[in-house]
């Protein structure tokens, strides 16, 4: 299983960064031992000093494909989830400074929040809300109509380069409002559904 991040799907957050908005999405990747499920908390890592979430909609890939056309990308993915891209955001610019690539910064353990999947039925095709609460408070309220690429165009691209298994994960990118987080912070991440607007996961910073 592999999980693959899009990084700048949202305009807003590109501008926040001073990340300059891509022209095909930026792809990469994280580990299977990122996944932190469960509700499990996350214990602060003693290599940053500024770790950040990144509140993302995941979708679970449902059948293997390669060199998917975007027509045909909505039959590849049948289950969708809330999940955060923990991101060390001081390593990660010290590895961008660099020119490096930034999976120490991206895929350390407990970097990959993941709650349980919904049937994309339950949600609405082009325009999937979700925030982010930090102590109760909303810090990130997205949607999904408003990424720069799609689902359909993110399959067909990533699916150029790596071949998509069933049960591989793509994370979507992450809309503004990103932030540090301190030992003892709660992040709890919604998803508006057709009916109801449904807390996803919680994860708290030990
Ligand atoms: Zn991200």
């Amino acid at each position: 299983m592999k999980i693959i991040c899009i990084g700048r799907n949202y305009a807003d957050h590109a501008k926040e960064l001073n990340n300059p908005v891509p022209e095909r999405p930026v792809v990469f990747m994280k580990p299977a031992s990122a996944l932190l499920v469960n509700d499990k908390p996350l214990y602060y890592p003693e290599f940053t000093q500024d770790l950040q979430f990144e509140v993302e909609v995941v979708l679970k890939i449902g059948k293997n494909g390669r060199h998917i056309q975007p027509e045909f990308a909505a039959g590849y993915f049948e289950e969708v989830a809330l999940g955060i891209d923990f991101t060390a955001r001081d390593l990660q610019a010290q590895c961008k400074a660099k020119g490096h690539p930034w999976e120490i910064a991206k895929g350390f353990d407990g970097s990959a929040v993941l709650s349980p999947f919904v049937p994309k039925s339950r949600l609405h095709p082009q325009a999937i809300g979700f925030e982010l609460r930090k102590n109760g408070e909303v810090v990130q309220s997205g949607n999904t109509r408003d990424m720069l690429f799609s689902f359909e165009d993110i399959l067909g691209y990533v699916s150029r380069f790596f071949k998509l298994q069933m049960g591989d994960l793509i994370y979507t990118g992450t809309p503004a409002g990103v932030g540090p987080v301190a030992i003892g912070d709660v992040l709890e991440g919604y998803l508006h559904l057709r009916e109801e607007v449904r807390r996803m996961f919680t994860c708290s910073i030990r």
